[in-house]
This record gives structure tokens, C-alpha cells and sequence, in this order.
């Protein structure tokens, strides 16, 4: 009787392997560009792989095919290769919003907000999921995952970062959290797992 192998993960189907594009990464080769992006685990930084900033070490290197996935994963986008100036060259509303979610991470995006910066709030959604899978206020609440991971390396306990993060469900905190490093928020208080980057900016070379 023969065996069929199990179908190969999507990734896998969509991306050469960690190896081959780790290599790329290293040689700023454009051939990928636009087809893959790095995720890097210990900056929480997401980059082209012809980013100029300094490489990271491959065991901080997480691969993915598109800015939607780096986004999912927690991952804020590089102010060096500004990986999404596509989609928000494609659409003036990406590119004000995610530029405002830039300028201030911590902010707790209502609709109201949106709407105030002359945008209409269900184009906005439309767009966003369209171009990244999720909402932009879904990825502002993300990206203020970030201010959770502050407290607990500070020793702050769970609920605090929890709050921090504004997020109000403390299950809704634990998924974000674990998705983005693979562990549950309480393993991390007063570890450097979670270490605040202290800047958005890349290191220099
Ligand atoms: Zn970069």
C-alpha cells in the first residue's frame, strides 16, 4: 500500500527555504523583493531582504511572504526599507495612517480618530484588510503590544502589561502575545525576552 505524503505546509510552497533566504538576506540580494521579508525576533523590527541596516543573526530571523504575515506576527514595519511603501504608495490613507502609527505607537486608535483625519473610517477598514488582512485599528492595537512586553521585562505583572498594551481581554493579550513569541506572557516578567528596543529605529551599520 503506498503512502501519500501529507501536503507541504502553504509556506513552504510559497518561500525557498530559511537557508537560502538567510543567504539572500545576507547578500541584499533584490531578487526576493516584494516575495519575502524577514521578521527579526529580537528588535521586532520586519525588513526587506535588501535592507541596509545590519544583518541579524540567522536564530532571530523569522521568514514570511508578505508584510500581511509580518504584521500578523507581531512585527513592526523598518524605518530603513520601508517594507510597505508599496501598499501605501498604492493608497494615500495606508500611507497616513501607518505613518501615524509610527509617530505615536502607544495611542489607543478609536474609529473617531480615523474618521478626524479626514478618512472615511469603512474605506479605511476595507483597505487595510484588503492590503494587510487585518484592520488598522487591529494593527495599532498589535503594535501597542510592544508596551506590554516593556512592563513584564520590567518585572510588571501580567495585567499591568496586559493594560499597558490596551488591550481589555486578557485573552485576546495571551494570542497576541504568544503569537509573537511563542510563549506565554507570564514566562517572560523580568526576562530579556521581552526586551524593549528603547528605539523603532534599526541599529546602524
Ligand atoms: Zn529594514
Amino acid at each position: 500500500m503506498t503512502h501519500h505524503l501529507a501536503p507541504a505546509p502553504l509556506l513552504a510552497l510559497t518561500l525557498p527555504s530559511a537557508e537560502v533566504l538567510y543567504a539572500a538576506l545576507l547578500a541584499r540580494d533584490p531578487a526576493l523583493d516584494g516575495r519575502a521579508y524577514v521578521g527579526v525576533t529580537s528588535t521586532g523590527i520586519f525588513c526587506r531582504l535588501t535592507c541596509p541596516a545590519r544583518k541579524p543573526l540567522r536564530q532571530n530571523c523569522r521568514f514570511f511572504a508578505s508584510p500581511a504575515e509580518c504584521l500578523a506576527a507581531g512585527f513592526r514595519p523598518c524605518l530603513r526599507c520601508h517594507p510597505l511603501a508599496p501598499e501605501a504608495s498604492a493608497d494615500p490613507c495606508i500611507a497616513a495612517l501607518t505613518a501615524a502609527l509610527e509617530a505615536d505607537p502607544a495611542r489607543r486608535w478609536r474609529e473617531g480618530d480615523v474618521a478626524a483625519m479626514g478618512f472615511d473610517p469603512s474605506t479605511v477598514r476595507r483597505s487595510f484588510r484588503r492590503q494587510f488582512g487585518m484592520t488598522f485599528l487591529e494593527m495599532a492595537r498589535q503594535r501597542r503590544l510592544r508596551e506590554g512586553m516593556a512592563t513584564l521585562a520590567a518585572g510588571g505583572r501580567v495585567i499591568e502589561a496586559q493594560f499597558d498594551a490596551g488591550f481589555d481581554s486578557p485573552a485576546a493579550f495571551r494570542a497576541a502575545f504568544a503569537r509573537l513569541l511563542g510563549r506565554r506572557p507570564q514566562t517572560c516578567r523580568g526576562t530579556h525576552c521581552c526586551r524593549r528596543t528603547g528605539s523603532t529605529r534599526p541599529s546602524a551599520r
